[in-house]
């Protein structure tokens, strides 16, 4: 097994994880068996107790692992399902070191942070390269050289690089600053990273020089020259309009043979057709779809951070990809609904809008008003599991006429609890048992057929990935059939509601979901549900 080690330099953000996505691509498209892991420096044991508008999406595998949004990269990108031992944490590392140490596995010695961290990490990592049956493993370390947080993965590298010199490579994602449009891009901070890894007993193999646009011969000379490089192994790494340009970018620079190369590996022909379509597709989209995402964990300060959604943002890119549309995602802060109901009339000027999932009781009311006006005037909408709960309220309040029905989540006393706490639920919140302990991963589910969702899938069987801890309250399910409700997707024993939708003739296109469907579009197979979605958006925008 071959390893790479992709570090960050400079700042963060310089766009790692789209980085070890495409070195991966690049390398499976030349045959090899690849696979990619996360080490995220935090101390949480895994993403799923960090707040969204700090960390980023926490993403959800098959296996119910709670992790990075990365690995929803390295998913999309390679095209395949990955298993929980592809993503560790600072947090899980020493929590399987201590463990060891209460079972007295390290037979009484004196179990320290350095070796026994950085060589718990190793482990990991074999262990999932040899469960992916991987031939190149590429691992990702999270935050920045030169801070506190990361150093014992340098070292876990340095020490395997003693172990296996011709089997490990670094290689330094890095970022070139340009001070305005008339200057020059600086090298200097990236020199900086590299001595700071040459503190740590590295010296990186490869650099990726992250920049706003493609190096040109003399930065890569000087670079090369101040960090002891060869010039081929500077790869110019430039802004680009997709990330999905990413991949084929690397190979302009003959990344791959290098690569291959320097971990003294045969060469295998180079198959990236379909990428290239793909980008093709994505380059030839004159015509927009306008979709709004009605959430509530945009803000950071004064900045508008999108990472909230990342995997809605981009099933939503698939799809419009896949029919030759540029999409075009707005922003919408819920909140403004609530106390400003005139500012709805807003929706009517998207194609098609989306209420993702959440949590806790901010921003409800405004979701609710949001669907409630795509409901009466028939504007496509999609929602994402809080999404489906939310529309649930909506349709109760509005049709069924339970004037204060809600979720337990938000109103406990409701006369009307149409969405509540899963049973198996109970205990975790009554123990203060948040961490991993929510319905998480794949569950199978039932589709009826004549159904939006049926037509969609085209089969009955499927299976989808969740994170919630409420769902459809089973005593309510006849009545809101009875006023028009589908539930058109449910578990195989028909206990859990995970699709609802309205009737075609009442509605284009009204649908959600118990689970996140965002979790598995790929942008060579888009998700069934978001491409009806957009192509009910597109309609819409039509007509
Ligand atoms: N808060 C809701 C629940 O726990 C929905 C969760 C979500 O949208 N992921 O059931």
């Amino acid at each position: 097994m071959k390893y790479i080690f992709v570090v960050g330099g400079v700042m963060s953000g310089v766009g790692k994880g789209v980085a070890v996505s495409s070195v991966a691509k690049i390398l499976q498209s030349r045959g090899f068996r690849v696979t990619a892991i996360k080490i995220d420096p935090y101390l949480n044991v895994d993403a799923g107790t960090m707040n969204p508008t700090e960390h980023g999406e926490v993403f959800v595998l098959n296996d119910g692992t709670e992790c990075d949004q990365d690995l929803g990269n390295y998913e999309r990108f390679l095209n395949q399902d990955l298993p929980g031992l592809n993503y560790m944490t600072a947090g899980s590392i020493f929590q399987a070191v201590i463990a060891k140490e209460r079972n007295l596995e390290y037979g009484g010695r004196c179990v320290e942070v350095v070796p026994h961290i950085p060589l718990e990490a190793l482990e990991k990592i074999k262990k999932a390269g040899l469960d992916n049956k991987a031939e190149i493993v590429i691992v990702e370390i999270g935050g920045t050289v030169g801070e506190y947080q990361n150093i014992l993965f340098l070292e876990a590298v340095r020490i395997l690089k003693i172990k296996k010199p011709n089997d490990v490579l670094l290689v330094l994602v890095s970022f070139l600053p340009l001070q305005n449009l008339d200057s020059e891009l600086k090298t200097k901070p990236t020199q900086y990273a590299v001595k700071t890894l040459n503190s740590a007993g590295l010296q990186p193999d490869i650099i990726l020089a992250r920049a706003a646009t493609p190096l040109d011969k003399k930065r890569k000379e000087k670079i090369a020259f101040n960090c002891s490089l060869r010039e081929e192994d500077i790869v110019s790494a430039p802004d680009v309009e997709s990330i999905y340009e990413v991949p084929v970018n690397f190979e302009k620079d003959n990344l791959s043979d290098r690569i291959l190369k320097k971990l003294k590996m045969r060469p295998r022909k180079s198959n990236m057709a379909e990428w290239r379509r793909l980008i093709r597709a994505i380059k030839n989209t004159p015509r927009p779809v306008n979709i709004g995402i009605v959430g509530k964990y945009f803000a950071t300060g004064k900045f508008i951070l999108t990472d909230s959604y990342i995997s809605v943002i981009e099933a939503v890119k698939h799809a419009a990809f896949h029919f030759k549309r540029q999409p075009v995602i707005k922003w919408i802060e819920a909140e403004e609904f609530a106390d400003k109901p005139n500012q709805l009339k807003q929706l009517s000027g998207y194609d098609g809008i989306i209420v993702p999932g959440g949590f806790g009781q901010r921003g409800t009311e405004g979701k609710i008003a949001a669907i409630g006006y795509c409901r009466k005037n028939k504007i496509p909408f999609l929602g994402l599991c809080y999404g489906m709960q939310l529309a649930v309220v909506e349709f109760s309040r509005s049709i069924v006429g339970f004037k204060e029905a809600n979720s337990t989540e938000i109103y406990p006393k409701t006369p009307y609890p149409v969405i509540d706490i899963l049973p198996e639920q109970k205990k975790n919140l009554k123990e203060k048992k948040y961490g991993a302990t929510m319905r998480l991963g794949a569950y199978p589910a039932v589709l009826k057929k004549g159904t939006l969702a049926f037509r969609a899938y085209g089969k009955s069987s499927i299976s989808e990935r969740h994170r919630h801890r409420y769902e459809v309250n089973p005593d309510y399910v006849g009545q809101l059939e009875g006023k028009g409700i589908i539930f058109s997707g449910s578990s195989p024993d028909n206990r859990l509601m995970e699709i609802m939708e309205l009737a075609q003739s009442v509605h284009p296109f009204f649908a959600a979901t118990q689970f996140h469907p965002e979790f598995k579009s790929r942008p060579l197979n888009p998700h069934p549900l978001f491409r009806e979605f957009i192509k009910a958006a597109i309609k819409n925008r039509e007509s």
